[in-house]
C-alpha cells in the first residue's frame, strides 16, 4: 500500500523552477530515498509535504488525507515527522526535557509552555522519554544541555523527539550531513535498528553511497524531476544518475 503518493507537484520561486512535475510513491513499512545533487529540490519537495512550503500546483496525499495546505502542527498530528536538514533542538534545555516535551505534545495533543513545570513531576512522560534516549544511545547524557553535544548526537536527539511521537512516515533530511565518519556510521546503524518498528522512512541524501545500504528504493532527483526510480543496485550503474552528480 502506498503511504505517500505525489503527483503533478510543481513549485517555482520566481523564475526558478525547484521543482518540475514531480510524481513519488512511498509504499507503507519502506526505506524510500530521495537522492540527487546539491540544488536538485530534495529540501523543497519535503517542505511540501510537511506545510512549510504549498506546491503551486499537483497534489500530496498521506493516505487518505491531502496534506497541501494543512498546517504544519496538522500534519504532524496525523503522523508525519521530520528530522530537519539542521538540527531542531532546545540548545538550553537537558536532553530528556528535550524529549520530554514532544513526548507531552503527543499524550495530550498539545504542550503549552505552563506545562513545563509539571515535567518533570509527570512519570509516564518521564519513563517514555527515558526509554527513548536508551533507544537512540543517549541516556547517559540525559542531563546534560543539549547545546554541548556533538554535531553527531544533535541528530541522534532530534530522532529520538521525533520517534517518540510514534510516526507513521519519517522523514530525514540528509540525516549524515556534516557528521564524521564514525557519527555516520553510527547514525546508519541506527536508522537500520528503527527500521525494524515498521515507520515509513523517506531519507533525502546528497551524499548516495549513504542510502546504498538502507534503501529498499530510490528515486533520482535532478533539476526539480525524477529522472530515474529503482532499487539501489539498479540505479547504481545508471549512466543518466552518474551525469546528474557530475553535471550538479
Ligand atoms: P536540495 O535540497 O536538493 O539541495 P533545494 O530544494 O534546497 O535543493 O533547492 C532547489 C532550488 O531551489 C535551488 O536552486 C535553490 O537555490 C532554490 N530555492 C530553494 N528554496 C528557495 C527559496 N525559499 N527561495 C528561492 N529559491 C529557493
Ligand atoms: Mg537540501
Amino acid at each position: 500500500m502506498e503511504i505517500l503518493k505525489v503527483s503533478g507537484v510543481n513549485k517555482a520561486f520566481g523564475g526558478l523552477k525547484a521543482l518540475n512535475n514531480v510524481n513519488l510513491a512511498v509504499e507503507e513499512g519502506t526505506v524510500h530515498a530521495i537522492i540527487g545533487p546539491n540544488g536538485a529540490g530534495k529540501s523543497t519537495l519535503l517542505n511540501c509535504f510537511v506545510g512549510r512550503l504549498i506546491p503551486d500546483t499537483g497534489t500530496v496525499m498521506f493516505g487518505d488525507t491531502s496534506l497541501i495546505g494543512l498546517k504544519a502542527h496538522k500534519i504532524n498530528q496525523a503522523g508525519v515527522s521530520r528530522v530537519f536538514q539542521t538540527p531542531e533542538i532546545f540548545s538550553d534545555l537537558t536532553l530528556l526535557e528535550n524529549v520530554m516535551i514532544p513526548t507531552m505534545a503527543k499524550r495530550d495533543g498539545e504542550f503549552a509552555l505552563h506545562a513545563f513545570k509539571r515535567l518533570d513531576r509527570d512519570a509516564e512522560i518521564h519513563d517514555k522519554a527515558m526509554h527513548m534516549l536508551e533507544d537512540v544511545g543517549l541516556a547517559e547524557k540525559k542531563d546534560i544541555v543539549a547545546a554541548s553535544l556533538s554535531r553527531g548526537d544533535k541528530r541522534r536527539l532530534e530522532l529520538a523527539m521525533c520517534l517518540v511521537q510514534d510516526p507513521k512516515l519519517l522523514l530525514l533530511d540528509e540525516p549524515t550531513a556534516g557528521m564524521s565518519r564514525a557519527d555516520t556510521n553510527n547514525t546508519i546503524d541506527l536508522l537500520k535498528r528503527i527500521g525494524d518498528r515498521g515507520i515509513t522512512k523517506v531519507v533525502i541524501e546528497h551524499d548516495m553511497h549513504v542510502v546504498f545500504s538502507l534503501a529498499d528504493k530510490v528515486s533520482v532527483l535532478a533539476q526539480g524531476t525524477v529522472i530515474c526510480e529503482g532499487k539501489p543496485q539498479e540505479i547504481k550503474g545508471d549512466p543518466r544518475v552518474q551525469e546528474a552528480y557530475l553535471g550538479g
